[in-house]
């Protein structure tokens, strides 16, 4: 590592930011745009979003956008992790099925809630890396990675207290809302592939509800109950 003149390390000064710069996206982007859950917000203030991104990004941790991650995928902007964390109204204990896994991020922030996630993801590649990432942050026995097509959702593990899916469909997968327990909550984007709908289905009963919380644009989910490869 090269030394300043200062006598400071140049890659140690610029990480030494990063809690800080942390701290700002909390309340810049987060709490200033209407984030108010204060678990939620505690989440994200304590999860690094440098350990999530390749390396070479890391200067770019805190930036108001989604970045790129291997295998053509990206890890979401953080208001879209910390709204769609929001919208899920999940609690302390509650199961969490995660559909796209990418990068880990959003598993570790529902994970620092205190909620038992099941993520999976199609790429094996992010899969490998999202499960070693999780295990040395020390969220392993919180988070379980599976590799597959989660646009069918996980039969033998419903009813969940929560679902989210962090990649966009032509439509609702009907075997997610089946999978919801009574007052459980869908979050999930939804339209053509250049731009969708967030969309917040909650199950009472026999019916649900659906509303939009407004546009979003995610990479496709791609799978049986999604669009093709
Ligand atoms: N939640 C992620 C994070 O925190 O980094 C961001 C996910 S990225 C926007 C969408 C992910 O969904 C990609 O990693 C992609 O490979 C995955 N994906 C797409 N279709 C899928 C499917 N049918 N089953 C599981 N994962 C899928």
């Amino acid at each position: 590592m090269s030394e300043d003149r200062d006598g400071t390390s140049a890659p140690e000064s610029a990480a030494n930011e990063l809690p800080r710069e942390r701290a700002e996206m909390v309340d810049r982007q987060l709490r200033d745009r209407g984030i108010r859950d204060p678990r939620v917000l505690a989440a994200m203030a304590e999860t690094p979003r440098e350990r999530f991104i390749p390396p070479e990004r890391e200067a770019l941790a805190y930036a108001d956008r989604a970045l790129p991650i291997p295998a053509g995928q990206t890890i979401s902007q953080p208001y879209v992790v910390a709204r769609m964390t929001e919208l899920l109204g999940v609690e302390p204990g509650d199961r969490v099925l995660e559909i796209g896994t990418g990068s880990g991020y959003q598993a570790a922030i529902l994970a620092r809630l205190g909620c038992h996630v099941v993520s999976i993801e199609r790429q094996p590649e992010l899969a490998a890396t999202a499960r070693e990432r999780l295990t040395e942050l020390g969220l392993g026995d919180m988070v379980e990675v599976r590799l597959g097509d989660g646009s069918v959702g996980d039969p033998g593990g419903a009813p969940y207290d929560g679902i989210v899916v962090t990649a966009a469909a032509p439509a609702v997968p009907p075997a997610l809302r089946d999978q919801l327990a009574d007052g459980a909550r869908l979050v999930i984007p939804v339209g053509p592939r250049d731009h969708q709908e967030l969309l917040v289905i909650e199950r009472n009963g026999d019916r649900s509800s659906e509303r939009s919380d407004g546009p979003v644009g995610f990479v496709p989910l791609v799978g049986e109950a999604g669009f093709p490869e």
